[in-house]
């Protein structure tokens, strides 16, 4: 088993109140790993340590097999690292498909990312001239996975998916998860709701 991602007994803190209390994790290569916990615990603090948005202040994070403390989160980005943050973290005053263009200044060709966009989600392909700000909850994280997708991510950090959405919803968000994991994508989720994310995680961290 070769890990993507490990971070070895990670301390991390917001200025002087310590939240990670010397956290470790490994993310296997091509898995699912369900990070489950109560509100406040710190999941959303390990995934920013993890994507370089904040430096632990001890312990190590390792990215195949690189040691990346410090790393700034677009260092990380051009490694393959993809967060998709609680409150999905999309334009919502722009259309799908200028949301979608966004991502594009970095060199992705703009005809394939929406293909692949909405081949994925068939349901934004019907939405691309729609205001982003105005679609469903559901709909919205759709759009902000899409993003995520059009970089090629090899290591995706999702944070909180079910967030205010409605349990159909939820499943079927979650069976594209799946979907993205068995194209080789390794992802690290991060859920409330344990029932829900365990039936696609290869592993589940508390
Ligand atoms: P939730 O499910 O509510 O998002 P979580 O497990 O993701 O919870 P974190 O968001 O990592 O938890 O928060 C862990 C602790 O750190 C909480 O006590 C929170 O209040 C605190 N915290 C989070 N962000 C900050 C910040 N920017 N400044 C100070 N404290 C913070």
């Amino acid at each position: 088993m070769t890990a993507l991602l490990e971070l070895k007994d990670v301390r991390a803190a917001y200025g002087r109140i310590e939240v990670l209390h010397g956290a470790d994790l490994v993310v296997p290569e091509s898995s699912v790993v369900a990070l489950l916990g109560p509100n406040g615990a710190g999941k959303t603090t390990t995934l920013k340590v993890a994507s370089g948005q904040l430096v632990p202040t001890s312990g190590c994070v390792h990215l195949a097999g690189r040691h990346v403390n410090g790393a700034s989160p677009d260092a990380l980005a051009r490694l393959g690292v993809c967060t998709i943050p609680e409150g999905r973290g999309i334009f919502p005053n722009l259309t799908v498909r200028e949301n979608l263009r966004m991502v594009t200044y970095a060199g992705a060709d703009l005809e394939q990312v929406e293909e692949r966009a909405y081949r994925t989600f068939p349901r934004l392909g019907e939405r691309r001239t729609q205001v982003a700000g105005t679609l469903s909850g559901g709909e919205q994280q759709m759009l902000a996975m899409a993003r995520g997708l059009a970089v090629d991510p090899t290591l995706l950090f999702l944070d909180e998916l079910s967030m205010g959405l409605a349990p159909l919803i939820v499943g079927e968000l979650y069976e594209i998860v799946g979907e993205i994991a068995r194209n080789g994508v390794s992802i690290l989720v991060v859920e409330q709701f344990a029932r829900t994310v365990l039936g696609v995680a290869d592993y589940a961290a508390i």
